[in-house]
């Protein structure tokens, strides 16, 4: 069993009476569910009944995301209609839907093609219609009536105006609008926002800058929040409330530094306001002490409690696949039993009287178990009136009828959306299915479980096994990369794999990249010569390149090649290249891999050297370094590659020009210039005019890694004689080139 400094730090109560505390909750949990299914409406039967059989039909779920993704998009029935019918051929009327609805869809799709227009308006609101229980219709006749019988059973509603993370300004404002419309509605006493869908441009490496920008949208939404008070059940008035929801792990320090800073000014002191925390990260547990430590101290000194809602998180594909994409560790823990062991423990550390007086929590499950043992360990702590549960609308009703009696009230989240937005709701529906289908899911066995069949036991033991294991979870981050203190490994690798990104949702990692963004700075290095033979060479004829983002200022000069110089390259080339092995103690394989080992080391260099030279941002320029790595790294694994030798010989061309464009400044030359060293020929450099220096520092990582000077050269050269010598002369046996067909013409022969 793992432990750590914090989950010992929490370890209180004695294990038996811990234990007993489980047991309880089970047994609950059991009456619940019983209590549900035994006052289930027909129509909610029939609804769970057909989820049931869908996520049995993995064809039918794909055809029904596919339908939802799909068919709301085109500007035209008449295209949406020709979508329609392709995923109808392609998967065919799903088997788990009862025959008239089967049938149903396949006279649509036979009909869509003579009247497209009415049939995928049919088509479009059944869909609508289907979903309506977990998406509200935000049309304000609907949403009133729906708030009415919500309010009339006793139960709140807090909502979501539904969307993903805007792009642009313009629509960031919609939003916001939209949302302050909400706060101003009598019947509407709280809303749940996310940080990405107030502003358009969040950036972590613009950290302070972001933050700043996050507090304007947000601050006048507390303001609405705090300006329209609502009666409370008790016929006392209260604030508006707003809940800061939590969706991808680059924003969790974001949204919870922006949620401090707006709190601690003076004119939101009195205001109660609400975020998230997601047990699935193992950073969330020590952000649930950092934030309960400070809300302490601000309700000790007249501030009002924060709300926590504490959930497990929806997002596990979205982080798999971003880390998957980058090469990083997922945010989350690995396993469920890991998660549902943090839940406990941060359920815990909620529940203690000290924490829970500043601290409200809002316990975001639809896993019985959870639910239960919020229940029973409310009690036992004293602070049922501090610990509520919260649900989402339309998942499981009849559970929540039954929840809403034994908690004395449920608090539902309820996403809105309006018909012509309907497509905002896809990505909502998608995840709530995603976590329908997950096979450890309390979700995925929701609609066909009983008390004590096998589905509920083997819940039941999960649950009391992470409540065993509450105290050993580790809470060490899994995304640790350390640009700071990372070993380069250059190690001789067997297989290819792509090197990582840079991770600037961790601090040190931009605190790393500042550092060199300041030593580049706007010092302009000493002006650039030429390389040739091994010599460096100084022209006279000077040239001035500038920082892209200063186009008035010049930020450094370079040497530029005359006949004369391209003469003597060429020479150096042709001889280097019929003499490879004698130039280099090292085999092209080994050289590849010492480059790639260089250039990563020299990885902030190079990032800084190009937002100065080509203007790219940062994560751009980080991503560049990673290709050229990958690059010689590829090819050094290439060479042993099974396959490779199978009686085919690489035979060398000579000397080789390399080109390259100004937009990829250094991928693209050190992809040509790696292979054509990697197979034996000598290489000429001649970089884009627009950036120089980036080439300049490629070349110098690349003589680094021992790369012979003469086999390697660098020759900036102006686009005219010079240069059309340069890659048409005789001497030259390849030319790589990337740019545009124009530039191709500028050297033809
Ligand atoms: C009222 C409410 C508000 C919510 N708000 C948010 C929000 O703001 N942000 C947000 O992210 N989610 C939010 N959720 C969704 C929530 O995070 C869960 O995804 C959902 O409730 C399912 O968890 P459960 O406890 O109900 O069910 P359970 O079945 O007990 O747990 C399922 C969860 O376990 C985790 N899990 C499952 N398998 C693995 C695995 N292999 N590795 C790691 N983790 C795994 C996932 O988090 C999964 O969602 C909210 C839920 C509710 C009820």
């Amino acid at each position: 069993m793992k432990t750590d400094d914090l989950a010992s730090g929490v370890a209180e109560g004695g294990g038996h009476l811990d234990e007993r505390l489980a047991r309880e909750a089970a047994e609950l949990a059991g009456r619940i569910l019983e209590t549900a299914l035994r006052e289930q409406k027909a129509g909610e039967r029939y609804h769970g009944w057909k989820l049931n059989r869908m996520l049995g039909d993995p064809n039918g779920k794909a055809f029904v995301i596919s339908l939802a993704d799909q068919i709301f998009r085109p500007q035209t029935p008449e295209r949406a209609a020709s979508q329609f019918r392709h995923l109808m051929a392609r998967f065919g009327a799903p088997a788990y839907l009862p025959l008239h609805e089967r049938a149903g869809l396949l006279g649509a799709a036979a009909a869509s093609r003579v009247a497209p227009e009415l049939v995928m308006s049919a088509v479009a609101g059944k869909m609508r219609a289907e979903t309506r229980k977990v998406v509200l219709p935000d049309e304000d006749l609907d949403l009133r009536s729906h708030m009415k019988r919500r309010r009339a059973m006793g139960a709140r509603l807090i909502l979501n105006v539904l969307g993903e993370a805007v792009l642009g300004e313009e629509e960031a404002e919609r939003r916001l609008e939209a949302n302050m419309a909400k706060l101003r509605r009598p019947d509407c006493d709280a809303i749940s926002i996310k940080v990405s869908s107030i502003f358009s441009q969040v950036n972590v490496l613009a950290y302070e800058d972001t933050l700043e920008r996050l507090k304007a949208p947000l601050r006048k939404l507390f303001r609405a929040a705090r300006d329209n008070v609502t009666a409370s059940a008790d016929g006392s008035r209260r604030s508006k409330f707003v809940n800061l929801d939590m969706e991808e792990y680059r924003d969790l320090r974001l949204t919870s530094d922006v949620f401090r800073q707006i709190l601690d000014e003076d004119e939101f002191r009195g205001l109660e306001a609400g975020i998230v925390l997601q047990a699935y990260l193992p950073d969330a547990f020590p952000m649930q002490r950092e934030l309960t430590d400070w809300a302490v101290d601000r309700v000790s000194r007249g501030g009002a409690p924060i709300r926590i809602r504490l959930v497990k998180g929806a997002n596990l594909a979205t982080e798999r696949v971003e880390a998957a994409v980058h090469g990083w560790a997922p945010a989350p823990y690995r396993s469920k039993a890991e998660v549902d062991a943090n839940f406990k423990r941060m359920l815990h550390y909620a529940c203690r009287p000290e924490h829970a007086e500043a601290v409200r929590v809002g316990v975001g499950t639809h896993n019985l178990f959870d639910v239960a043992y919020a229940l029973v360990l409310r009690e036992r702590e004293g602070v049922a009136g501090q610990v509520g549960i919260e649900m989402l609308e339309g998942m499981a009703n009849h559970q929540a009828r039954a929840v809403e009696k034994l908690a004395g009230g449920v608090l539902f989240y309820a996403p809105v959306v309006k018909r012509e937005n309907f497509d905002n709701a896809i990505a909502y529906l998608v995840r709530r299915l995603d976590e329908n289908s997950a096979p450890q899911n309390f979700l995925h066995d929701l609609f066909g479980m009983r008390p004590g069949d096998g589905r509920w036991a083997a819940q039941r033991e999960r649950f009391l096994r992470a409540c065993r294991e509450r105290h050993g979870v580790s809470s060490a981050p899994s995304r640790r990369q350390d640009r700071r203190r990372e070993a380069v490994d250059c190690a001789r690798r067997q297989s290819f794999g792509n090197a990582p990104d840079t991770d600037w949702s961790l601090e040190c990692n931009r605190e790393w990249v500042a550092e060199a963004l300041r030593r580049r700075g706007r010092k302009a290095p000493d002006i650039i010569p030429l390389q040739i033979g091994g010599r460096v060479v100084v022209t006279g004829d000077e040239a001035a390149s500038c920082d892209p983002s200063r186009p008035e200022q010049e930020f450094y000069r370079y040497h530029l090649a005359g006949d004369e110089e391209v003469d003597e390259a060429l020479a150096v080339a042709v001889s280097a290249a019929r003499n490879w092995a004698k130039h280099s103690i090292l085999t092209p394989r080994e050289l590849l891999i010492r480059a790639a080992g260089e250039l990563a080391r020299r990885r902030g260099e190079l990032i800084a050297t190009m937002v100065s030279d080509g203007g790219k941002t940062v994560p751009e320029a980080d991503a560049e370094v990673s290709e050229a790595v990958d690059f010689a790294n590829y090819y050094a694994t290439g060479m042993s590659r099974p396959g490779m030798h199978d009686g085919t010989a690489a035979v060398p061309l000579g000397a080789v020009v390399v080109a390259p464009p100004w937009n990829f400044p250094l991928a693209i030359p050190c992809g040509g210039v790696l292979a054509a060293l990697g197979a034996g020929n000598a290489v000429i450099l001649k970089p884009a005019p627009e950036t120089v220096l980036t080439a300049w520092e490629l070349a110098k990582g690349l003589w680094a890694a021992g790369v012979p000077k003469r086999l390697l050269q660098f020759v900036p050269c102006p686009e005219n004689e010079a240069g059309r010598r340069l890659l048409t002369d005789p001497r030259t046996d390849a030319v790589i080139l990337t740019g545009a067909h124009d530039t191709a013409r500028l050297f033809k022969g």
